[in-house]
């Protein structure tokens, strides 16, 4: 026979390496998974640093953090005659300086013997394997493998793994880090979102504590108060307004007032409405009538609710009982023109036998006399004209006066109230200065002329010697009325007092009646006429500035 010998040790050794490396390539996977698997840093540094031991059969690994010049070890193994390196800064003494170019190019070491290169801590370290681990392509810190006691051959499958793993281990920690950088997120969101709704239900429980205390306090107060929103819808009212109109608040809050109240009653009020809803305060005196047929005088205030662009959201509405102020105001009235009535007479009667005297034709009188009689002249001349204004006052109130309306020319008119009043201001050093171009307005002018001359006069009495007083007539924006304003430079009037001084014998001074002669009536009948043209007067002052008194009247009808 022929025998054959060959020999295969080669072929199986190149065998038995690959049926190892076969082997731990499997391993390796199963060691990537596990590593992949963990969630938290410490938890795969101490995955890593085990199974890493135990795939490649070394006796420790560690894992250092490079951090701004110094290398902790963070990691290690058990080892087994061997101090423990955890916490310990090694930075010096594995010569991590040395290498730190190559380390953040990638590139793997191999160090054999410590001692050899002249480091004086024995780490028990004899050969290792270090590898750079990254974290979003910086370096983040080394995988240390290595042996303690013996010089160790590292196959280049070794040196593959080692690389395959640290990277391994740096995606790892990359996931890691992100994971702590979103739950950092989400407990720091989640406690501002606590907080927040802590807040809130603090501010709901706030908010719920006043809304309870306002209805307690709006409930007990003696008026009616309530907040409607730009389509007149009730959003708010206290309990008065069930008892006044005897329905249960439900059935007034949320509802129109159109809804609530008497047909009647809102079309009344609802140009009052309507300008409160285009931002203006509004004061009203109207009388309401029940459906019982009941009948109340109401004094009304409508303040609007402005958002920041300072757009009208609505109006507050605040609205007092007056009737019983009412019947007094109509007692003291009636009063006042019966008395009136009574005075007109023997005052006239008194004047005229005064003016007789005066005359010296019933005989001549001493210097002092004539001096008595001049200050009784006087001062009757002042009763007679308060009965007069009175009277006139009362007349126009109760509707008995008729307007004898027709088309008035302003420039005309201003003229006339200067002629009438020159004298007067001429006096007292006032000059007078109108202003207005030829605008045709629908009224009475005999009334208007005392509307001015009144205003004019007001301005006089209350400018020192040498001032000016204008008077002037425009176009009001609104392209339906015209304005009138009367502006003078005197003493001006308190802001508290721009509403009061319409009504009947309010004076902002009560020397102001003994001073300058007046009645504290002027300002009312000009009130009552500009009224009863539909139009409107108002007053704006500055306190020792001056004041212009402005009223509108309706423009000629087409
Ligand atoms: P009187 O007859 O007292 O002037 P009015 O009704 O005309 O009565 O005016 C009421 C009060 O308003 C005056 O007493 C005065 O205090 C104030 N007043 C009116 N016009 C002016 C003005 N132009 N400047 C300052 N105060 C004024």
């Amino acid at each position: 026979y022929v025998g054959t010998c060959i020999d295969i040790t080669d072929r199986r050794k190149s065998l038995a390496s690959l049926e190892k490396q076969h082997r731990r390539s499997q391993l390796f996977n199963i060691v990537a998974s596990k590593i992949r698997k963990c969630l938290k840093l410490k938890e795969i540094l101490a995955t890593a640093a085990t199974e890493i031991k135990e795939l490649l059969e070394v006796d420790r690994v560690l894992i250092i953090r490079l951090l701004n010049e110094s290398a902790t070890i963070v990691e290690e193994t058990e080892c087994i005659n061997c101090s423990s390196l955890k916490g310990k800064e090694i930075f010096d003494i594995l010569a991590i300086n040395d290498y730190l170019p190559e380390y953040r190019d990638g590139k793997t070491k191999i160090i054999d013997d410590f001692n050899l290169q002249g480091k004086t801590v024995d780490l028990g370290i004899k050969s290792a394997l270090i590898a750079p681990i990254f974290t979003k392509e910086k370096l983040w810190g080394l995988l240390v493998i290595h042996q303690c006691y013996e010089i160790k051959e590292w196959e280049k499958f070794d040196i593959e793994l080692s690389k395959e793993l640290a990277d391994r281990i740096g995606i790892a920690i990359s996931l890691a880090q992100l994971l702590e950088n979103l739950e950092d997120m989400v407990e720091r969101r989640t406690f501002k979102l606590s907080q927040a709704n802590q807040q809130l239900q603090e501010q709901i429980k706030e908010r719920t504590l006043a809304e309870k205390k306002l209805r307690i306090i709006t409930d007990n107060i003696p008026a009616f108060i309530a907040y409607v929103d730009d389509r007149e819808r009730y959003l708010f009212n206290n309990k008065i307004y069930a008892d006044w109109f005897d329905r249960p608040l439900s059935q007034i809050t949320g509802q129109r007032i159109r809804d609530v109240l008497p047909e009647e009653n809102y079309k009344k009020i609802k140009p009052s409405l309507d300008r409160a809803l285009a931002g203006e305060k509004v004061t009203i005196d109207t009388q309401m009538i029940r459906d019982n047929g009941d009948c109340s005088w109401f004094n009304a205030n409508f303040i609007p609710d402005l958002d920041r662009d300072r757009r009208v959201k609505g109006f507050f509405a605040l609205i007092v009982d007056i009737t019983e102020r009412k019947a007094i105001e109509e007692m003291k009235n009636n009063f006042l023109s019966i008395v009136s009535h009574e005075l007109r007479t023997p005052l006239t009667s008194i004047h005229g036998s005064l003016k007789l005297l005066a005359t010296g034709k019933l005989g001549r009188l001493s210097p002092e006399g004539l001096q008595m009689l001049s200050i009784a002249d006087v001062n009757t001349d002042r009763l007679v004209r308060l009965v007069e204004d009175i009277l006139n006052l009362k007349q126009m109130e109760s509707g008995k006066v008729r307007m004898e309306k027709r088309s008035c020319n302003s420039s005309e008119l201003i003229h006339q109230a200067i002629d009438l009043i020159g004298p007067i201001a001429t006096e007292n050093k006032i000059i007078l200065i109108g202003n207005s171009s030829n605008i045709s307005f629908w009224a009475d002018s005999d009334y208007i002329l005392q509307v001015l001359t009144n205003l004019i006069d007001n301005g006089i009495k209350f400018s020192p010697p040498g001032g000016t007083i204008w008077i002037i007539a425009t176009l009001h924006p609104n392209g339906s009325q015209i304005l009138f304003s009367v502006r003078d430079k005197g003493k001006g009037i308190p802001q508290n007092q721009l509403d009061i001084i319409f009504k009947s014998f309010h004076q902002v001074d009560a020397s102001d009646s003994r001073e300058k002669g007046g009645t504290g009536l002027g300002l009312a009948i000009c009130q009552t006429i500009v009224q009863l043209h539909d139009g409107r007067i108002w007053v704006e002052s500055v306190l020792g500035r001056g004041s212009t008194f402005y009223f509108t009247l309706p423009l000629c009808k087409p």
